[in-house]
């Protein structure tokens, strides 16, 4: 087994990293302040190429693989993790199109969003819950002559606000035995029918704007299905193809926001002197930094075997499938734990310093909500366990 990377990998890495550290890391603070979602460093990520990596060349991608992808996002989110993570979910949703869209909707909406001239939104979650998305939703639509008439709120949307598309999941049938064989996910461009709030109050991650979505009679017609017409119906299945890929994707973001908080706790340690040594000399504290950067070399070699996982269950989803969708939900919910671990250690080590005027403060605010977003911790644990057990067993939750 081999685990260098390739002199191309080696270079997208260091393209990446240099990028970061020059026009993200100097700025970030400044957008957080302003809750204002970064643009500019958005526009210059798409010009980079670092936007929608994996799609196809010919909609605007790089072609690259998930690895590879995911190098990128590593050295961008290290830099600063929230905002990073910002930055990169400003195509948000926008994967479903590019896995399971029709041509003419890749072709309208991907090169755009590969640039970084708009931004997209996914929407699951509505008031009625976020976690349960396979009960019957509350946004529904309608059919009326050859239209799909849409209302309903999704909230806690990514983008809501700034996102030029919404690829939406919608309630299209409720005369079906399950509920989510009655979803449709729908492209929907925006419009004046589709109303955004953004949340003003968040705990962190205040770059990304997260917003209350409602649709007022919109009107879509079976070309806005994902995929076209013959996807009437299969929207849950698209929508779970799509956060198997993206929870892994949150893993790789968890790990560059822990390695980046350790890194910070390390250097403080090795410099900050109490009763005449440094703070680092104290066991106490040494171990838990040796702990820590434990489950972070753990989860890094986790990260790893799960993208490549998640290559070959494209190829081979028959063999590899279920074990890659079971390796990124642990990404997702061990990730961001540690992210969480590691920012709580990074705090304790900077103490006054790192609660006053460090970035440990934003980014610890910032880890929280890799926890929750694309399925808690709870929902990652009840999948895992239904592949590890059995439908029959697990079916109490
Ligand atoms: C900053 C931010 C950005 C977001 N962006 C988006 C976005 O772009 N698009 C989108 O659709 N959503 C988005 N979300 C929503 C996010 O995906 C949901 O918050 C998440 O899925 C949980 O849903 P909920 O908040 O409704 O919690 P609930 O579903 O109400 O869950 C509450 C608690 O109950 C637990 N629970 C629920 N069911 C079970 C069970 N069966 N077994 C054990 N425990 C259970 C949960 O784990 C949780 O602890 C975002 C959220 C945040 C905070």
């Amino acid at each position: 087994m081999d685990f260098e990377l390739t002199e191309e990998q080696k270079l997208i890495q260091q393209t990446a990293r240099e990028f970061a550290l020059k026009e993200i890391q100097p700025r970030a603070k400044e957008f957080e302040q302003k809750h204002e979602f970064p643009w500019e460093i958005y526009r210059k990520c798409g010009q980079q190429g670092f936007l929608g990596m994996t799609w196809p060349q010919e909609y605007g991608g790089q072609g690259v693989s998930f690895l590879d992808a995911m190098l990128v996002t590593y050295e961008l989110v290290k830099a600063d993790p929230p905002v990073s993570t910002a930055v990169l979910a400003g195509i948000f949703g926008a994967d479903m199109i590019a896995e399971s869209g029709t041509h003419e909707q890749k072709a309208k909406w991907l090169p755009r969003l590969a640039k970084g001239e708009i931004t997209s939104a996914g929407c699951f979650t509505e008031p009625g819950g976020g976690s349960d998305i396979a009960r019957v939703l509350d946004t529904r639509a309608e059919r009326k002559g050859n239209e799909w008439v849409i209302n309903g709120t999704k909230q806690f949307i990514t983008n809501g606000t700034t996102a030029s598309v919404f690829v939406t999941l919608v309630q299209t049938d409720t005369k079906v035995d399950r509920p989510y064989r009655g979803q449709t996910e729908f492209v929907i461009e925006r419009s004046d029918a589709i109303e955004a709030r953004k949340y003003e109050d968040k705990m962190g991650w205040l770059a990304s704007p997260t917003c209350e979505v409602r649709f007022n009679d919109v009107r879509v017609t079976d070309n806005d299905i994902l995929g076209g017409p013959s996807n009437l119906n299969r929207g849950f299945y698209l929508g779970l193809m799509f956060l198997d890929v993206t929870r892994a994707a949150v893993g790789w973001q968890a790990l560059a926001t822990a390695e980046a908080a350790l890194e910070r706790a390390l250097s403080y340690a090795g410099e900050r002197e109490a009763f005449g040594r440094k703070i680092g000399g104290f066991q106490a504290l040494a171990f838990r930094l040796v702990e820590m950067a434990t489950q972070v070399e753990m989860l890094k070699a986790h990260c790893f075997r799960t993208a490549w996982l998640v290559e070959k269950a494209r190829e081979n989803p028959a063999v590899y499938g279920e074990e890659s969708v079971k390796m990124a939900s642990m990404a997702k919910w061990f990730g961001a734990r540690t992210a969480v671990q590691a920012c709580d250690l990074a705090m304790d080590v900077m103490a006054g310093y790192g609660y006053v005027e460090s970035d440990i403060d934003r980014w610890y605010r910032f880890a929280k909500c890799l926890e929750l977003i694309e399925g808690t911790k709870e929902v990652q644990k009840n999948a895992i366990a239904r592949l590890m057990l059995g439908r029959d067993i697990t079916k109490t939750f």
